[in-house]
């Protein structure tokens, strides 16, 4: 493991701090990345201000910094966006709301479409001039992604798509969305998908929001009532479109995996816990408190030092192991303990989520209600725990009854 930057590490960092400082103010300390609390009230001007953000660091070429520089990027190293995005991090700019287009479905673009798509969507992508979302999960596939329902029927030189999908992240703010869909009910599950590009304003899309616990709305059911999509928006070849699928879903785990930190962390706890007067003494100074805070250090600590294995991998031109994954199995439940305790050191303000009521506007709240988002997205922790036992470990693979039947003939309690 090496915690240092090379010396071309070194210069790349100078080289983007440099452009930073030029075009951003340093965040004061203590002070959250901008725009993440009252998500509902502020996503209009959020999303003004990160789609500004954005435009600005696609003149300088800092936008997409690892995509290939023909569509736009630097051809950037891993390690090289790490850095980056660590100096980002730094400054009072607002958090992007454009990952799944330009960390998920732009790769996928790349890697399977046609010129003419390349051509066409990718620079606004980059430049976030256009928002695209992320159609896979339906009421019954979510963690089986292939046992999905929603049907594509060609009607001359279109297709009809028909189904519902749900938890999309942003349909109602997107331009696109990239779907996949069944194109073919006798072959097996994952044999008869196509995947396709939709334009989010097409006749017959009806989004609804699905009201979260924390008051957001970010995400959507999406009704698909016969959409016409045009052929020329087909991603890869009829019936193949697990194989973008898997794309998608590889550049999502490994975007989730490279960790945007605990949002709240051990210290925002140590701060809260000396700034919450207990019986006219700061909690701090109870060694309960104390311990609990100790205990929550070291186990960062180790999530941290895991994460430099993956940076060194990186560094050294060579892929992560499962240390990747790691990061966000044991980061997630992590995340929701401390901010669990963080609201008990509140006492009885601690239970509700009046932004004038509790610690710095519900910032620990809100972070115990985002967390279990966490554990799902990208991946539940059941799932995580099986690719570990079965790829890391060797462990005899999960049973599977239905993957070599035709998708018409396994069994399911919908009518078709
Ligand atoms: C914050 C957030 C954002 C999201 N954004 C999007 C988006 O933009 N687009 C999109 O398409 N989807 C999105 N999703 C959906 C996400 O992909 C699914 O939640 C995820 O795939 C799990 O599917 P599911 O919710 O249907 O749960 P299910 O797959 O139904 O799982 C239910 C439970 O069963 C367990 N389980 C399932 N299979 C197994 C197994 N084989 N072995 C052991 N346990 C199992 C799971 O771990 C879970 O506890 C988002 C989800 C979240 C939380």
């Amino acid at each position: 493991m090496d915690f240092n930057d090379t010396p071309e590490e070194a210069a790349f960092r100078a080289e983007a701090r440099a452009w930073l400082d030029q075009n951003a103010v340093v965040r004061a300390p203590g002070k959250s990345r901008a725009g993440l609390l009252d998500a509902e009230s502020n996503e209009v001007g959020l999303l003004k201000r990160s789609k500004e953000w954005q435009a600005k660091k696609a003149d300088a070429k800092w936008a997409c910094i690892t995509w290939p520089v023909e569509f736009g990027g630097r051809g950037a190293s891993s390690i090289q966006n790490v850095i980056f995005n660590q100096e980002e991090g730094r400054y009072d700019v607002p958090p992007s709301m454009f990952g799944i287009g330009q960390g998920m479905l732009g790769p996928t673009i790349m890697a399977h479409g046609t010129p003419a798509q390349k051509e066409r969507y990718l620079e606004p992508m980059l430049r976030a001039d256009e928002v695209w979302c992320q159609l896979f999960s339906e009421p019954a596939a979510g963690s089986d992604l292939a046992g999905l329902r929603t049907t594509a029927v060609k009607d001359g030189d279109s297709w009809l798509i028909k189904g519902q999908k749900i938890w999309t992240t942003g349909a109602h703010y997107s331009d696109w969305g990239m779907i996949v869909t069944r194109t073919d009910p006798r072959a097996a599950k994952h044999a008869g998908i196509t995947y396709f590009i939709v334009d989010m304003k097409s006749p017959g899309i009806e989004i609804r929001p699905i009201h979260q616990i924390n008051g957001s709305k970010d995400f959507n059911e999406v009704f698909f009532n016969d959409v016409r999509v045009p052929d020329e928006n087909r991603v890869g070849a009829v019936n193949d479109g697990w194989r973008g699928a898997i794309t998608t879903l590889m550049n999502e785990r490994a975007s989730i995996g490279s960790g945007s930190g605990m949002g709240f962390g051990v210290s925002e706890l140590l701060r809260l816990a000396r700034e919450t007067d207990w019986n006219g003494r700061p909690a701090i100074e109870d060694p309960s408190v104390r311990e609990r805070i100790a205990d929550f250090y070291w186990k960062i600590k180790g999530l941290e030092y895991t994460g430099y294995r993956t940076l060194t991998a990186l560094s050294r031109g060579t892929t992560p192991g499962p240390e990747n994954s790691i990061g966000k199995m044991i980061g997630a439940p992590l995340r929701q303990e401390l901010c669990a305790f963080a609201m008990e050191l509140q006492g009885a303000a601690g239970a509700t989520l009046d932004a004038d009521a509790t610690w710095r506007r519900g910032l620990a709240q809100q972070g115990w209600l985002g967390s279990p988002g966490l554990r799902l997205a990208g991946g539940t922790d059941e799932i995580l725990h099986n690719i570990l036992a079965e790829r890391v470990l060797g462990l005899p693979g999960e049973v599977r009854v239905d993957k070599d039947k035709a998708f018409q003939d396994i069994p399911s309690g919908t009518v078709r």
